[in-house]
C-alpha cells in the first residue's frame, strides 16, 4: 500500500479569533482593534504557492469565502480548492455564543470560492468544529469528502466514512517525550517545534494529513508579523517537513480529487 501524505492549508483570515456574539471571525487585535485582516493571508499563499511549486507536489487550500473575495488568490488557481466558511465562522457556535445559519453562509462561501477559483471539492469548518447536521449541508453542495475533525492518539490517521462523505482526520499522535503532537505546523511556526518532530510523526502512519494557515507562513500568532529571515527560515522548516515525509516513501495526494 502506498503511503500517502496530504498537505492542507486554511486559507482565511490573519491570526483569526472567534468574536464572541458575532457570527464573522475577526483577527488578533495588535493595536488597531479586531476587525478581520487579509494581507499576511494573501502573502502567506504566494509563499505557499512557490514552495509546492519548487518541490513539485500540489497542495489542498480549504479557502474562506471572504478571503477569496478581499485577496489575490489566483496563485492558488490549479491546486486542490476547498472550502472553509465565508466569514470563518464558528459553525456550532461553541466559541461565540451564536449559532449561524449553516446552509446560508456554506452556500454563501461555496458561491465566493467558486467565482474567484473553482466550485471546492473537499471542505474543513472553521475551529475544527462540525457535526453532522454540517455534514449534511456539506453534502447538499456536492462535497464528498472532509477533513473537520481530529483523531485523537491511538485512532485512525487513514481516511473513514462518516455522514456520507470520506473523512480525511487530522491526527494527533505522542513525540518521543510522550507529548501529544497534532499535525498541525502551528507550533513549529511559533517556534516551539522542529520539523523532526513531524517526521517522526509520520514514521508510524500510512496516511497522514498536515495541515497549515495560509497566514502562519508570514506571522505568528503570539509574535506578530515575522520579519524577514523569520519567513524565509520558516518556509525552510516547511519544506524539510514535506521532504522528510516524502523521503519516507510517502506520495503526495490532495483530497478531493
Ligand atoms: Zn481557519
Amino acid at each position: 500500500m502506498r503511503r500517502r501524505l496530504y498537505f492542507t492549508v486554511d486559507a482565511d483570515r490573519d491570526a483569526n479569533i472567534p468574536i464572541p456574539g458575532s457570527v464573522a471571525a475577526g483577527s488578533i487585535d495588535r493595536g488597531s482593534g479586531t476587525a478581520p485582516r487579509f494581507s499576511s493571508s494573501e502573502r502567506g499563499m504566494a509563499v505557499l504557492a512557490d514552495l509546492l511549486d519548487d518541490i513539485g507536489i500540489r497542495g489542498t487550500f480549504f479557502v474562506e469565502g471572504r478571503t477569496a473575495e478581499m485577496t489575490d488568490c489566483s496563485v492558488l488557481s490549479g491546486l486542490c480548492i476547498g472550502l472553509h466558511g465565508y466569514d470563518h465562522e464558528d459553525l456550532l457556535g461553541r466559541e461565540t455564543g451564536i449559532v449561524p445559519d449553516v446552509e446560508d453562509v456554506l452556500r454563501k462561501g461555496f458561491e465566493a470560492v467558486s467565482d474567484r477559483l473553482s466550485a471546492p471539492t473537499c471542505f474543513r469548518a472553521p475551529y475544527m468544529s462540525a457535526d453532522d447536521r454540517v455534514l449534511d449541508v456539506v453534502r447538499s453542495l456536492g462535497i464528498r469528502d472532509d477533513s473537520s475533525f481530529y483523531t485523537e492518539v491511538g485512532g485512525p490517521s487513514e481516511a473513514y466514512g462518516i455522514g456520507g462523505v470520506t473523512e480525511h482526520p487530522v491526527p494527533k499522535a505522542r513525540d518521543r517525550n510522550g507529548r501529544v503532537i497534532a499535525a498541525y505546523l502551528w507550533p513549529m511556526h511559533e517556534g516551539r517545534r522542529a520539523p523532526e518532530d513531524y517526521i517522526s510523526m509520520a514514521e508510524g502512519m500510512d496516511e497522514l494529513v498536515l495541515a497549515t494557515h495560509t497566514w502562519h507562513m508570514v506571522e505568528t500568532r503570539e509574535g506578530g508579523v515575522m520579519d524577514d529571515a523569520w519567513v524565509s527560515g520558516n518556509s525552510d522548516r516547511v519544506r524539510q517537513v514535506l521532504e522528510g515525509i516524502l523521503d519516507l516513501g510517502f506520495e503526495a495526494c490532495a483530497i478531493g480529487r
